[in-house]
């Protein structure tokens, strides 16, 4: 039986309750439900809380080499019978269900980090010396590194002062969701200032920020790195002003 989007969704909600936590197999489902729900003039804020149990589980059970993640995969490696299809919402949900049984699902919700945490495990691994970790949440705007100067502003590693950011307001992209730029204490030399970004709900933006005192090594890589990227702006530009100009001319024609 199909019955329009809004009323399925409406019953979904209903059939859940106010309450619920959602479990999902990657981190797509949920963006895409709050999504849809905005789309049809119902509460995204709903549901409050939600889990990638992909996530969950690996935790629990790291992945093996070459291993692949996808639901099916899972279900083959720990032998759970095949009797339904694949990719159909309610057997796979089913599926979500019996590789859950396969971990401890109290102990793995306990743990699970939120966007902060998530976003303190990218930008401050073990192996890196990073501090003045912050974050802020709750941005509609995808490009508020670039709008927000709050965000940028980062603090000297060693004595806490406001850094000099660099001059020619150079940040580099890495990814989709990481930027960077080398800031500069009057006392303590260059730092380099790491950004990054997740839009876990679907609809609204966390950043986050943390620096690193950069030795000679990063300073240097630094240096070469900007050098190349004003370089690709600069012809860029020069493209750019060509094509405005031949499309003059065209125009005069
Ligand atoms: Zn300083």
């Amino acid at each position: 039986m199909r019955i329009p989007i809004k009323e399925g969704l409406e019953q979904f909600m209903n059939w859940c309750g106010p309450d619920v936590a959602l479990g999902e197999w990657g981190l797509d489902d949920v963006p895409v439900l709050k999504q849809n729900l905005v789309l049809n003039d119902l509460d995204e804020s709903w549901p409050g809380r939600w889990y990638d149990l992909q996530r969950v589980f690996t935790a629990q059970r790291p992945r093996g080499e070459g291993e692949s993640m996808t639901l099916e995969s899972v279900v083959d490696r720990l032998g759970i019978p095949k009797e339904e299809a694949f990719h159909d919402a309610l057997c796979d949900a089913m599926y979500t269900a019996k590789v859950c049984q396969f971990v401890d699902i109290e102990k793995g919700l306990a743990q699970y980090p939120d966007d902060g945490e998530q976003l303190r495990e990218l930008l401050c691994p073990p192996d890196k010396d990073r501090a003045d970790f912050t974050v802020w949440s709750g941005y509609v705007d995808g490009e508020a590194w670039y709008t927000d100067a709050t965000l940028r502003q980062a603090d000297c590693p060693i004595c806490g002062q406001k850094m000099q950011l660099d001059p020619d307001e150079l940040w580099i992209r890495r990814g989709n969701n990481c930027l960077y730029s080398m800031g500069e204490c009057k006392k303590h030399g260059p730092a380099m200032i790491w950004m990054r970004r997740s839009r876990s709900d679907g609809l609204h933006y966390t950043y986050a920020r943390a620096v690193e005192t950069a030795d000679a090594e990063l300073n240097a890589k630094w240096k070469k790195e900007k050098k190349a990227a004003l370089e690709r702006a600069r012809r860029k530009r020069e493209r750019e002003a060509a094509d405005a100009l031949a499309r003059v001319k065209n125009a005069g024609r």
